[in-house]
């Protein structure tokens, strides 16, 4: 009986045991912070964002500018206040199609560089601060954003990747984060100037992530969402394009090498 009553008060401790664990670790979701610049800018990984959100990641968008000024060839939209406010409500559209949480921030689109030393510098320092406090507010395990390529060498994209990098190794974080860079290996780029100007060599592209059809049709039709941006027959051709690269997302860990040296060579 004594056995009996010692067994099942172990069995009870097992059970609190496995229940507590659980409640620190397998159900406690991963988060994944996603940091880009413009409203539509997600879409470089959306497909992985889909697959993550089906996978019960919580995933947060950060895209940091208003995107006034993104006026292209596809439509007649003027820059301005109105396209900020158009491309708000379109960024508010995407972010429900593809499940993430958004938070979108109301820099300027390119960041006042037309405004000069004076104008620009403040608003990126602000914007350092800025997201530096949502960082460590979600405590993410993972944060996506560009590399020094910027995918489309635009400067926002460079600086909010550079901004976000900055952050990242600027202190020590309580919670380890893994910071990744989007990438395009070179060798899938035709175009001789773009594998200089964005193209990556493969080896560096350690993470590679498969994604299945799903995703990608769902991530085309957030696209749709952008329509100051581009009309469906646009998004029908960007998503032909896109094949190209094939069903997976690259990525480049940012990594410190963990020996320290004391000299160059
Ligand atoms: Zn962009």
């Amino acid at each position: 009986m004594k056995l009996m009553k010692l067994n099942v008060f172990t069995l009870g401790l097992i059970f609190i045991f496995l229940n507590g664990s659980n409640l620190f670790s397998q159900d406690i979701p991963k988060k994944l912070l996603a940091i880009f610049a413009h409203p539509d800018d997600e879409q470089t990984i959306a497909p992985l964002l889909v697959k993550l959100v089906e996978e019960e990641i919580e995933v947060t968008l950060v895209i940091a500018t208003d995107g006034r000024l993104g006026v292209n060839e596809y439509t007649d939209y003027e820059a301005g206040d109105g396209l900020a406010e158009i491309r708000k409500q379109e960024m508010l559209c995407a972010a429900e199609v593809l499940g993430v949480n958004l938070i979108h921030l109301d820099y300027h689109d390119q960041l006042k560089a037309g405004e000069g030393f004076d104008g620009h510098i403040p608003h990126v320092q602000d914007l350092i601060f800025e997201l530096k406090k949502i960082v460590k507010k979600i405590q993410p395990d993972a944060i996506i954003t560009w590399g020094p390529d910027g995918a489309t060498t635009h400067m926002d994209h460079r600086l909010v990747g550079a901004s976000v990098t900055q952050i990242f190794v600027s202190q020590q974080w309580e919670k380890p984060i893994e910071l990744f860079y989007f990438g395009i290996p070179s060798d899938l780029i035709s175009d001789e100037r773009a594998k200089t100007l964005r193209g990556q060599q493969r080896s560096y592209l350690t993470v590679q992530i498969p994604f299945n059809e799903n995703h990608y049709d769902k991530a085309y039709q957030a696209l749709l969402c952008h329509e100051s941006q581009y009309p469906p027959r646009v998004v029908g051709k960007i998503k032909m394009d896109r094949k190209q690269l094939g069903k997976t997302i690259y990525l480049r860990q940012f990594m410190a090498p963990s020996q320290i040296r004391t000299s160059l060579f």
